[in-house]
């Protein structure tokens, strides 16, 4: 079994003397910057002006600009847009970066591909958590915390490896397993991750599902509870137990149809696609396709944003969930 660290593995002292900037104040920078506040680190958010800029104010942190707060700090932790780290990167951090910083970011894809090429005199990691921003400051909140990922790119100073420990258990993840990978299998497994089963594969299973039942003449309410919001509560049940566990609470009957029905759903086509998906990220053809999707203006990327914003799944979901205020908190 791969070594997981633990709050108790890690001493977080070799952090605390050292100014953290976080850059950018979205998903994942809000909840870095508050956890390590909170967790008693000396932290400083770069931003541009605008919607975050006033949200970091309002929350009480220090707020620069990004060129302003990578000068000022020693650890530099990006978590801006990936398609936008490359140019923030070379006009606002790279010549702030001198000797002796760390270069920090919380997925691997502008370095592994080439985007971003550190200066050889600085410490270069990667701290990923393996969940979204906003669930990184919740479950810290809740006394818990979201596991993350750390990676080493660069060790100058020899003291990267317990740095991001240090980082991993100031953002609340060594309170759930920090495991060390390499850039290469992070932003892989990352990106493959994400489009076979938990975003891509998750919402077209979702969309099928409930076109299946209003095409066969079923009420589109119905089908929305019936592939969409109850989706959370088995997937809750996997996240506390597992399969097994999952399958513990449900009846037999739909044991049953799990098992039958299930090799039907994902069949060895389906893998065949998912190889498919994991050669074109481990070979770049993916990340090629986003950067140039994103010098060209987003044509696709937009259109089907919103071919899905108007799915007769999303209309009715906004409806009832209007009615379960318990369900959307924010
Ligand atoms: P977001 O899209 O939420 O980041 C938005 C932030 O970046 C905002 O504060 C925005 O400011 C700022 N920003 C955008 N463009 C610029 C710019 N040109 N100059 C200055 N600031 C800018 O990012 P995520 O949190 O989703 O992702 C950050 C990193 O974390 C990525 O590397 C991602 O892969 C990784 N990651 C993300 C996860 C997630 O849960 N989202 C999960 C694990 C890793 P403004 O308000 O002014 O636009
Ligand atoms: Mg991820
Ligand atoms: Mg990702």
């Amino acid at each position: 079994m791969a070594k997981m660290y633990y709050n108790q593995d890690i001493n977080e002292e070799i952090l605390k003397d050292k100014k953290i900037a976080i850059i950018g104040y979205g998903s994942q920078g809000h909840a870095h910057a508050r956890n390590l506040k909170d967790s008693g680190f000396d932290v400083v958010v770069g931003v541009r002006p605008g919607g975050s800029f006033d949200q970091a104010k309002e929350d009480g942190m220090e707020v620069m600009t990004v060129k302003e707060a990578a000068e000022a700090a020693d650890l530099i932790m990006i978590l801006l847009p990936d398609e936008r780290q490359k140019q923030v990167y070379e006009e606002e951090i790279a010549p702030a970066l001198t000797e002796g910083k760390s270069l920090v970011f919380a997925h691997g894809f502008n370095v592994h591909f080439g985007q971003i090429t550190p200066p050889e005199n600085v410490d270069v990691f990667l701290v990923a958590p393996k969940g979204p921003g906003h669930l990184v400051r919740r479950t810290y909140e809740a006394g818990a915390g979201v596991p993350a990922l750390f990676a080493i790119y660069q060790d100058k100073s020899g003291e990267a490896k317990d740095v991001a420990l240090a980082y991993a258990k100031g953002i609340g993840s060594a309170r759930g397993g920090v495991l060390e990978t390499t850039f290469e299998e992070e932003t892989v497994t990352d990106l493959f991750g994400e489009q076979a089963v938990l975003c891509g594969g998750t919402t077209a299973l979702v969309k099928a599902g409930f076109e299946t039942l209003v095409e066969a003449g079923y009420q589109p309410e119905l089908a929305y509870f019936e592939t969409l919001h109850e989706l959370k509560l088995i997937v809750d049940l996997m996240y506390e137990g597992g399969l097994s566990g999952m399958r513990y609470s449900i009846s037999d009957t739909a044991e049953w149809g799990d098992y039958v029905a299930g090799e039907r759903i994902v069949t060895d086509a389906t893998k065949e696609a998912m190889k498919g998906l994991l050669t074109d990220i481990q070979e770049g053809k993916f990340a090629k396709g986003w950067i140039n999707e994103n010098e060209t203006g987003r044509p696709t990327f937009n259109k089907m944003k919103e071919v899905d914003k108007t799915h007769q799944i999303e209309e009715v979901g906004q409806k009832l969930r209007a009615m379960m205020p318990f369900v959307n908190q924010k």
